[in-house]
């Protein structure tokens, strides 16, 4: 349903070429497009408002560096904004509850949930090298308590057994109890839902809480249903103490707009994605990042303005200029996060030749800048420093240097190593510092 967005946006910037800045006039017509696709895709309209404002707000004034076109940089903001959305990062499940750690799945018929449980348990056994033990306390329904028992010998993940004429309640705790005397890791919990929300399906579904008191109450919800989706949502989030959410059918073709909608709804972490009917490879944690390339369909144009706005990270170089303007010191801090801005720039060596006065230096002090250690092995020994032999190194003498060669896992020679390092870098950028110019121009800024 998304897939024309990034072209129409596309479309929608062409002519705009040249401009320098987003402004509300270059960028309504642009607005329009993805209020017009979030709706299509069935996205809720507060939801779609919302998140209209905020790209308006990250869009204006934005400034289009000469490489890129207004287009790409708009895409990457509403990229950014879809990320932010929904909710940045992956969540993980929540295991660290005494063994067995209850997860319980609440949703409507047919959402998934046995399916799901069936996926999750494998994830946990195949990935994580849990021992699962499931149950389903759906007795209104035979067929599914069956079908939770035929998943379970097909993925060798024991199932306790439990039968349609005893209560629900009973099930759950004769369940837990069965997995604390088998010292199983994770209990999951399959309930039963309701082809409609209803208040004896959500009583049900708390008294189970009430009674297993899961780690994980994981709200199943079928990402086909559009609309539906976020009122089925909201009456589960207000009723329970929701965890998270696995969103199923993410293989139909709605797939963008219910991920939305729940996540902003509910504000509870998708935590997994149903990708297919299939137990196996059925399921896969849910990275926010990824769903947001593939709403936009086009991840190719997000990377590369990241990667030509992230070279030069403008306002690191900014502070860094003003610091040595200002005459106060370069420290392992700064060093640190001049090792990350190197890296972006392709490494070390490759910027050697840019750097004003390097020259000067003398051969020894060039090779060992030159080393070509990676430099996530330097972060990492200024990593295991505390903050106050960051700021002040000279203070790291012998047992120092001992303690934090043990904490990055290396050993003191490289320690000492980085020290000299940084001790060279610490006089050239003095030397450079006078007039901040060589560093300016080395992080891209414009010498004033
Ligand atoms: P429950 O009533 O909530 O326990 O739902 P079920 O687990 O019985 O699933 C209902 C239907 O949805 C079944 O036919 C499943 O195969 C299907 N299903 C579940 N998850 C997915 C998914 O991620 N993708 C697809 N395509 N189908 C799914």
């Amino acid at each position: 349903m998304f897939d024309n967005l990034t072209q129409k946006l596309t479309q929608t910037f062409k002519n705009l070429r040249g401009q320098g800045r987003l402004s509300e006039d270059n960028i309504r017509d642009a607005l329009r497009e993805v209020r017009l696709a979030l709706l299509e895709a069935d996205v809720a309209l507060p939801v779609v408002k919302d998140f209209i404002n905020k790209v308006r707000e990250s869009a204006l004034g934005e400034e289009v560096v000469k490489s890129l076109s207004p287009g790409q940089v708009f895409i990457k903001i509403v990229n950014d904004e879809l990320v932010k959305l929904m909710g940045e990062h992956n969540d993980r499940l929540d295991l660290s509850a005494r063994p067995p750690a209850v997860i319980l799945l609440a949703g409507l018929q047919g959402s998934g949930k046995t399916t799901t449980s069936a996926k999750l348990a494998l994830w946990l056994k195949e990935k994580e090298k849990k021992r699962v033990m499931m149950v389903s306390t759906d007795v209104y329904r035979p067929a599914a308590m069956e079908q939770l028992a035929h998943l379970g010998k097909d993925i060798e993940v024991e199932v306790f057994p439990s039968r349609p004429e005893q209560q629900p309640v009973q099930i759950a705790k004769d369940a837990l109890e069965a997995a604390q005397r088998g010292v199983f890791d994770v209990l999951i919990v399959d309930t039963a839902g309701r082809l409609h929300v209803d208040d004896a399906m959500m009583a049900e579904a708390q008294a189970l809480t009430a009674a297993v008191q899961p780690v994980e109450l994981l709200f199943v919800v079928d990402a086909m249903t559009g609309q539906d989706a976020v009122n089925t949502a909201k009456a589960f989030n207000d009723a329970l103490p929701l965890t998270g959410v696995i969103l199923t059918k993410a293989d139909g073709d709605a797939r963008g707009g219910a991920a939305l909608s729940v996540r902003a709804i509910t504000g509870k972490p998708i935590k997994f994605m149903g990708i297919g009917e299939k137990i196996r490879k059925g399921l896969e944690p849910f990275y926010p990042d990824r769903l947001a390339s593939r709403i936009l369909g086009m991840g190719d144009i997000v990377s590369l303005v990241e990667q030509v706005q992230q070279d030069v990270d403008v306002e690191q170089a900014q502070k860094m200029t003003e610091k040595l303007r200002s005459g106060k010191g370069f420290d392992l801090e700064d060093f640190r996060q001049q090792l990350r801005q190197l890296e972006k720039m392709g490494g070390m060596s490759s910027i050697m030749d840019k750097l004003p006065g390097m020259g000067e230096l003398p051969a020894e002090a060039q090779a060992a800048m030159q080393d070509g250690k990676p430099m996530r092995r330097l972060e990492a020994i200024i990593n295991s420093m505390t903050p106050g032999e960051r700021r002040h190194p000279e203070i790291i003498k012998a047992s120092r240097r001992r303690r934090i060669a043990a904490g990055a896992g290396t050993t003191v020679t490289e320690v000492n190593k980085l020290l000299k390092q940084f001790e060279m870098m610490q006089k050239m950028f003095k030397k450079m510092g006078k007039g901040g110019r060589g560093l300016s121009r080395l992080l891209g800024m414009n010498p004033k």
